[in-house]
């Protein structure tokens, strides 16, 4: 009748924190928490459940549908220089400077309009497109770190590299002759690599990620907590960075246990002294929680989702009269 496929929970529980445990092992299992009652169990809020859950259910069927794009459709869209490049801010945590920019692929699509990456990067890597995607994304991203440059804005750009790509031998050169091309510092360009890509071939791994990083390239540990490295691998991978997965971040003031997992990876990575950097921040109280941990640098949808280039010196004017809110606030809070 709720016209989903998969079964739903209806948790008896109003504790957030047990909510949140319910949801994720819901997710895990394929079933979905729609909601929280308490018992005994009354009709009229087991209701109101139902209906809220309608107009989520048919916003999920959407989101879900498929897209009806093919592997040949992406490789024109790709050699017509369909793949655009978005960037999101990243932004010191103590004085609400913007430090730099994430650089996330879109593809704006001819008929079905601006297209998300997770729709056809997994495509990409399938169908051999990726290193030509990558190479155009990187192309953009440090010309217009370049451009920036030469407007006195100094922003650090990353770049997400798929694991296929550190199996290409050409990478490394490929990198470093964009990189001069464009004059910037190694160090201004860095590299993301997710956590759970390591796990494919580390020797691998190892062999190029040192080699760009002898070259001064920044390296950054993508979606940490997601996946299952051990500090050994990541005491030997030369990382300059540690980039925590969202759901250690979003909604953390209220999770009790994330509280310690997140704490606990942001004192490793300063033991191994690596810059933090903790993605989907959408509360202040958020924000403040990881200003009193100590986290360096914030990247999520409360100060900005990914924007076209064109928007970002815009953002960041307006961004200026905003950074002391959060600084003002968050030195109260702590
Ligand atoms: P990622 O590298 O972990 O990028 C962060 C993703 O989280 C981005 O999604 C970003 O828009 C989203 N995000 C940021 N802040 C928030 C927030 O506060 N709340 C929520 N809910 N989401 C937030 P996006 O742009 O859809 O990218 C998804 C993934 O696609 C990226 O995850 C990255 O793994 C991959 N990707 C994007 N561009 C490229 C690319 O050029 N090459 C490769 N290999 N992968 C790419
Ligand atoms: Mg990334
Ligand atoms: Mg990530």
């Amino acid at each position: 009748e709720l016209g989903v496929e998969s079964p739903i929970i209806v948790a008896s529980s109003r504790e957030r924190s047990l909510l949140h445990s319910v949801q994720d092992m819901g997710n895990t299992m394929g079933l979905c928490l729609i909601g929280g009652l308490q018992k005994p169990l009354r009709l009229d809020s087991l209701s109101a459940i139902l209906r809220n859950w309608g107009s989520v259910a048919d916003k999920r069927k959407l989101a879900a549908h498929a897209l009806p794009i093919t592997p040949d459709e992406l490789r024109t869209g790709i050699d017509r220089g369909e793949i655009v490049v978005h960037y999101q801010p990243q932004i010191a945590v103590t004085s609400g400077d913007v430090h730099g920019v994430e650089a996330l692929a879109r593809w704006k699509h001819p008929t079905l309009g601006i297209i998300q990456p997770d729709q056809f990067i997994p495509m990409a890597e399938e169908h051999g497109l990726i290193h030509k995607l990558t190479l155009q994304v990187m192309n953009e991203a440090m010309l217009q770190a370049a451009t920036w440059n030469a407007h006195g804005l100094n922003l650090s750009v990353a770049i997400n590299l798929s694991p296929m790509l550190l199996e290409s031998p050409n990478l490394l050169q490929e990198i470093s002759g964009l990189q001069q091309c464009y004059g910037l510092r190694a160090e201004q360009v860095v590299l993301e690599i997710t956590e759970t890509s390591l796990l494919r071939d580390l020797s691998v791994a190892l062999a190029v990620l040192t080699r760009l990083r002898l070259r001064g390239f920044g390296l950054s540990l993508d979606d940490y907590g997601t996946g299952f490295s051990s500090m050994q691998q990541l005491a030997r991978i030369p990382f300059t960075e540690l980039k925590i997965d969202r759901s250690f971040v979003h909604g953390v003031h209220e999770r009790e246990s994330v509280q310690v997992m997140l704490r606990s990876a942001l004192e490793m990575a300063m033991r191994l002294g690596l810059n933090t950097v903790a993605e989907g921040v959408e509360s202040l109280q958020d924000w403040w929680l990881l200003q009193e941990y100590g986290c360096m640098f914030v990247q999520g949808w409360l100060m900005s989702k990914a924007m076209p280039a064109t928007d970002v010196m815009h953002w960041i004017q307006s961004h200026e009269g905003r950074k002391l809110d959060f600084r003002a606030q968050g030195a109260q809070a702590v």
